[in-house]
């Protein structure tokens, strides 16, 4: 939609609103809020419009098979608009391969006359919401996939290394392009018939094909491309080891859990951490995300050792007069018969008080008492909570929590979860039937309800182990809408 008409509509709508012309006496972004929060719901046409270019920013880094073919010409399009300023004089440069996996793309607004209106617009809503990679860890797959040059995961201070004269000669002579083509020509370094005893006269296969190509100082170009992996923060580097490490769970860990289990071993569902990019590397891209809070190292789990514990523990929440205005919600913890760590407590005055945050709120206090390396074994009555962390995290993740109402309990208990060295399972056991360790969990919750606690409840979600924003190729217009909402709620708050 054009903007003079988005304009137009904003006023008429303004105009219906206050009945005349005036400025009106409340800020239109207050009154597109939900009717809960005291707004009266109107559609923001702006952020409507935004979502839609959203939608089309989706499109255009479609690469599946179903891909339109529009998105090809719009790249096309894109790739012969780059300025000239950020490209070599030489023609045969290929520095820019991927703007969208490059530093190039957010730091630009797009205002280049050979760009159509509808393009331009496209790329601006991307680089104006921070379009990034910034999952907590790549697959070295993609790590070696990303571009080369204008690097997203270049270490601050080591940009001016890329244009040298090597740097330069790596790109047109060498046609480097990616990561793993700068990997090819560091091992060159290692191959034994490069003689580096006598570097200017080597007459390996490889300085004879690059000094044809034009290159005259194979040696120096090699050692440039491994000084140029080095420039590489951890995250990003296929280097480091971390992809070695798998986060997956093990046969052993599924039979241990099972061997645990009080119930049939289907009511079993084990935490998944693993964290790591799958499919196509633009389908890990996010919008929304915090170009400040932006991530250069690597993820871990705590490291695992040998032999580790099992623990088992009941939770309970419960909530007297759930839903209600004087609604008095209390937790249960109980791992064995007259342990320290056993809990019965009412829940921090500062949290809603309902049944399901204090199943979530018991949960967490499990994974503070319990220590990482432990196998940890979580039995409750609370089927919703089971399907909130294990079942439904990936949803809730994608779209950056934004239609979920635990979103500040679940945060923080799904990067515990995804930290621990250990496995964590959770088993649905039934209410009232009897089972010893649920009976004394609810026995304990029905003590803490009895309890006043004046605390209030902190919680603390460590950057790491999170996703940053929403994945792009999993977002619909409607949460897109809602997220730019949110975005300018935050904006006007700081
Ligand atoms: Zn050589
Ligand atoms: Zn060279």
């Amino acid at each position: 939609m054009p903007t003079e008409y988005e304009k137009y509509l904003t006023k008429r709508i303004r105009t219906y609103m206050w009945g005349s012309d005036t400025p009106p006496p409340i800020a239109m972004n207050h009154l597109t809020r939900p009717q809960n929060v005291g707004g009266r719901n109107i559609l923001d046409l702006k952020a409507q419009n935004e979502a839609i270019s959203i939608m089309k920013l989706k499109k255009l880094l479609d690469y599946s098979g179903d891909c339109p073919t529009a998105s090809d010409t719009a790249i096309a399009i894109i790739m012969a608009a780059i300025p000239k300023s950020l490209q070599e004089k030489n023609h045969k440069d290929n520095s820019i391969s991927n703007i969208f996996l490059q530093t190039i793309y957010m730091k630009n607004r797009y205002t280049s006359r050979a760009l159509p209106n509808e393009i331009r617009k496209t790329l601006n809503i991307g680089a104006k919401y921070n379009l990034h990679l910034d999952v907590p860890k790549l697959s070295l797959e993609h790590k070696i996939k990303l571009p080369a040059w204008h690097h997203i995961g270049r270490t601050p201070g080591a940009r001016h290394r890329e244009y040298n004269s090597h740097a330069r000669c790596l790109r047109t002579q060498h046609k480097v392009e990616t990561i793993s083509d700068l990997i090819i020509q560091e091992q060159i370094l290692e191959d034994l018939t490069h003689n580096i005893e006598n570097i200017t006269r080597c007459e390996c296969h490889n300085c004879k094909k690059y000094r044809k190509e034009g290159c005259t100082h194979p040696n120096a170009c090699f050692n440039k491309a491994s000084q140029i992996l080095n420039d590489i923060a951890p995250k990003f580097n296929p280097q480091e080891d971390d992809h070695l490490l798998s986060e997956e769970i093990t046969k052993d860990d599924r039979a241990v859990t099972i061997k645990n289990a009080i119930g049939p071993p289907e009511k079993i569902k084990i935490f998944n951490p693993d964290t790591t990019t799958k499919g196509s590397i633009h389908e890990n891209l996010q919008i929304f995300t915090n170009p400040t809070k932006c991530k250069l190292e690597t993820v871990r789990q705590d490291p695992k050792t040998q032999n580790p514990p099992d623990i088992t523990a009941y939770t309970n929440g419960s909530c007297d007069q759930n839903s209600d205005k004087n609604a008095k919600a209390s937790l249960g913890v109980w791992f064995s018969t007259n342990n320290p760590n056993n809990i019965g407590a009412p829940i921090g005055k500062n949290i809603i008080q309902s049944n399901n945050m204090a199943e979530l709120l018991a949960i967490h206090s499990v994974l503070i008492l319990t220590p990482s390396k432990a196998r940890l074994h979580i039995k409750t009555d609370s089927a919703w909570a089971i399907k909130a962390l294990c079942e439904n995290i990936r949803s809730h993740t994608d779209n950056d929590f934004i239609n979920i109402s635990h979103a500040n309990l679940l945060k923080p208990i799904v990067n515990k979860l995804r930290k621990r060295a250990r496995q964590t399972s959770f088993e649905w056991v039934k209410g009232h039937a009897r089972i010893t360790g649920n009976e004394k969990a609810d026995h304990l919750a029905a003590e803490g309800a009895q309890k006043t606690n004046p605390q209030k409840v902190i919680f603390f979600t460590s950057p790491k182990h999170n996703y940053m924003g929403a994945i792009l190729a999993a977002l619909s217009q409607r949460d897109a809408y809602k997220l730019i909402l949110r975005s300018t709620t935050q904006k006007t708050k700081e």
